[in-house]
């Protein structure tokens, strides 16, 4: 209880973000109807700002003048897009790494929602509303992503694969909710989908033993915002158009059916699929699933990955890794970054320890 009250501001400046397309497309009556009255009873003061398209976000928090002198938080009305856009946003702006130190949160009201499934430990939206008013700064790792000649920044998940064929591949099915995920997936299991590609990655720890211990070590370790940023830090390893380091391993596969990497262990409200995940222990955990396993050992995978059971199945790699690089040989097809839908070519990502702000519960 001590925890949660230190550091809150009273009447705090928040910059709301509602994104009218998200989830079912219920933002705004959502926000009007559970939200706004609780930042009402705290006296927060408010500036409410509608998304008018894609990127739209991105070029608020881009411009908007005296951002880290007049808002105290930056409330993303959205799913995981939103929040996306903030980062990016964010690095853009002149001062990017005092720019980050302006902690975002979610009020969810997408069909992916896991900033706030994270960071608050639930999507209800009342509830979350309140850890906008009473949440605490903590600093959070992010991550470059480059990818023909761009820099972007991604907080939450990579995918390629399945995993990305479902989160971008089920537009058509935004009526069902967070449930389009897992129909969009069990759809492709069957028809034994393939992704051939070349992964070149540092991996820093791969056994189930190691990756359990340093779970542990991380897991309590109080972090609050004091980043050692003083501007977007350079890339340690270049971007995609630059020689694989050396040192890292390279993986070909013909039949890759699953690759996902997670800097947060929820990725919605039934899918723990990064049990060892944290979002300050400077690491990434990546997931390899191949398609030439069993079809039932696949389907237990998924099953398990409601509880994060899927974590011992020795049908899957799970590493720790700090950075890598993706290639598809496939010619067209899915690659979600934090949910949103990047161009199918590749690209490589390293991470940033304690470089973002969030705020927590
Ligand atoms: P969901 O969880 O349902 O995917 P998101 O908040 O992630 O919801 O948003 C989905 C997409 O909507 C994002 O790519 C975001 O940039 C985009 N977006 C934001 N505002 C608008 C708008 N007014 N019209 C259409 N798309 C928008
Ligand atoms: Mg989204």
């Amino acid at each position: 209880l001590k925890r949660s009250y230190r550091n809150t501001i009273r009447n705090k400046r928040l910059l709301v973000l509602i994104n009218p397309f998200g989830g079912q497309g219920t933002a705004m009556t959502r926000y009007k109807t559970y939200s706004s009255p609780i930042l009402t009873a705290a006296r927060c003061r408010v500036e409410e700002v509608e998304t008018k398209y894609r990127g739209h976000a991105a070029e608020i928090i881009e411009n908007m003048e005296r951002l880290e002198q007049n808002c105290d938080a930056i409330v993303c009305c959205s799913g995981d897009g939103i929040p996306h856009e903030v980062f990016n946003g964010l690095s853009k702006r002149t001062n990017a790494a005092a720019a980050f130190k302006v902690p975002v949160c979610q009020l969810p009201c997408g069909s992916g929602n896991a900033l706030c499934l994270n960071l608050v430990g639930s999507n209800d939206l009342s509830f979350a509303t309140l850890s906008a008013v009473k949440g605490i700064p903590i600093s959070v790792d992010l991550c470059s992503l480059t990818q023909d000649n761009k820099r972007y920044i991604t907080f939450l998940s990579q995918a390629l694969g399945m995993i990305a064929d479902c989160d971008l591949g089920t537009e058509n099915m935004r009526w069902m909710g967070e449930s389009r995920f897992t129909v969009g997936l069990i759809m492709r299991v069957l028809a034994g989908a393939k992704y051939p590609c070349r992964v070149s990655v540092r991996i820093l720890h791969e056994s189930r033993t190691q990756i359990r211990q340093v779970y542990l070590e991380h897991k309590n370790k109080e972090h609050t915002s004091t980043s050692e940023h003083t501007q977007l830090p350079d890339l340690k390893y270049g971007t995609v158009h630059d020689p694989v380091p050396e040192d890292w391993k390279s993986i070909d596969s013909s039949s890759l059916a699953v690759f996902y990497v997670g800097k947060m262990p929820w990725m919605s409200s039934d899918a723990l699929f990064f049990p060892a995940a944290l979002p300050r222990d400077g690491y990434l955990d990546m997931v390899i699933i191949d398609s030439s396993i069993p079809k039932k050992e696949i389907f237990s995978i998924l099953l398990g990955v409601a509880e994060g059971k899927h974590f011992d199945s020795k049908y899957l790699h799970y590493y720790k890794v700090d950075a890598y690089r993706i290639e598809p040989k496939a010619h067209s097809g899915y690659i979600s970054i934090d949910g949103e839908s990047f161009s199918f070519a590749p690209f490589q990502v390293e991470l940033h320890s304690g470089l973002g702000t969030m705020l927590s519960r």
